[in-house]
């Protein structure tokens, strides 16, 4: 699979599609209304030539729609969609000249590798002569020219792959759109391809946009993650800061595997480089803040939010620690995932496979120097590491 992709980074870079014009999309105020749901609210979002972007966000937050209304499938109730600078809004889909693409693996059954490859130049006024070379381009990079004639159901999952990653970049569009590109692939396929396609895509030098619901597909694959939740954008980030520095709640619940602690507390003392907090059920917590946490009064109800990696087992109860009853234990292979209480919350804690945790046993757990995010009412990041 790598090798394919790796092919068709070679197809485009000697096939002489492009003409160098710049593509970056961008959405200004982009809202789709569904009678009275908003299903898009306000969108603004811009990507770059070569720029892979995920769409990320639950079931029902919008990512669709958008990808939709990006393609001219579907008018925007509001707000504009510029591609290569120029406004489109107005333009059909065949008019924006957009590669969308449901799976990779949506190949046509009833159709030969060649149609296949040949399908998306059908309406684009090409001459049969220009259309045949392009397949023949596509395929002999691709290593299709000896299965042209076959059907789909007649070829290995490799070759499937090729020819749907062929299908795909055939064209000179001017922006790559896929909805859920990998959902159909299974899990070893899948991971074998995210890391893979980002770098096809970039190399195409077009914008794109990649909707999915798997958080580990948008870190890999992405430049940049907008994450969507009830049709706004939380937070447009590099995968490596919707991580480290969720700019909210949502967003910090959301990105995360297992999910991030979120403890409700109250702050009662600060000193500039550290504070005490109160936690909802009676314990308390001393840790080290961001100096600007004297912005905050005591009094004031904040969510600390720790990752499961971020917790440590210590053999006593420390200030920067609180303690908890195990009450399952699911080994991860390298890993142990603990689930924890303390009487009031739940807590997951990931640690070394050799640490012994037994169910029913009492321990404590440190907030390790550095990690707590503290979120205030309004759910905005007060402090990140
Ligand atoms: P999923 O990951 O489940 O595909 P999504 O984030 O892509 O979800 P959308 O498909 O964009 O979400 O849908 C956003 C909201 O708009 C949902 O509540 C959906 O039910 C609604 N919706 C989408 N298309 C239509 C339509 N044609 N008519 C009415 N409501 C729609």
């Amino acid at each position: 699979i790598l090798w394919n992709f790796r092919c068709a980074e070679a197809a485009f870079a000697g096939c002489g599609l492009w003409n160098g014009r710049e593509m970056a999309i961008e959405l200004k105020k982009l809202t789709k209304r569904f009678g009275t749901l908003t299903a898009v609210d306000s969108v603004d979002l811009t990507v770059g030539d070569g720029e892979v972007l995920c769409l990320l966000g639950p079931s029902g937050c919008g990512k669709t729609t958008t990808l939709r209304m990006v393609a001219g499938l579907e008018l925007a109730s509001e707000g504009e969609v510029y591609l290569g600078g120029k406004n489109v809004s107005d333009q059909t889909a065949r008019d924006r000249n957009v590669a969308m693409s449901f799976q990779f693996y949506a190949l046509y059954p009833s159709l030969t590798v060649a149609e296949n490859l040949a399908f998306p130049l059908y309406g684009e006024g090409l001459s049969k002569t220009e259309v045949d070379a392009r397949v023949a381009r596509i395929s002999n990079t691709l290593q299709l020219s000896g299965i042209l004639n076959r059907k789909p159901g007649q070829l290995a999952e490799g070759e499937k792959q090729r020819v749907a990653v062929g299908r795909s970049i055939i064209r000179d569009p001017t922006c790559f759109l896929f909805d859920e590109p990998l959902s159909r692939l299974d899990v070893q396929l899948r991971e074998e391809m995210r890391g893979e396609i980002k770098l096809v895509l970039q190399d195409l030098s077009r914008p794109t946009v990649i909707v999915t619901h798997d958080q580990l597909e948008a870190l890999t694959m992405a430049d940049r993650i907008a994450v969507m939740r009830d049709g706004k954008i939380e937070q447009v980030d590099t995968p490596h800061n919707v991580f480290q520095r969720p700019k909210n709640l949502f967003v910090a619940g959301f990105i995360g595997t297992p999910q991030m602690n979120l403890l409700p507390a109250t702050l009662t003392a600060s000193n500039g480089a550290s504070a005490e907090f109160a936690i909802t059920g009676g314990q308390t917590i001393k840790i080290e803040v961001d100096p600007r946490i004297s912005e905050l009064s005591p009094g004031t109800k904040v969510t600390l939010g720790v990752r499961p990696r971020n917790l440590e087992i210590s053999n006593e109860p420390t200030p920067d620690g609180i303690s908890s009853t195990i009450d399952i234990v699911e080994p991860m292979g390298a890993e142990t995932l603990a689930h924890l209480s303390d009487g009031q919350h739940d807590l997951r804690l990931v640690t070394d496979w050799r640490v012994p945790l037994n169910e029913g046993d009492k321990v404590h757990t440190r907030f390790l120097p550095g990690t707590t995010h503290i979120f205030t009412a309004d759910e905005q990041v007060m402090r990140t590491p």
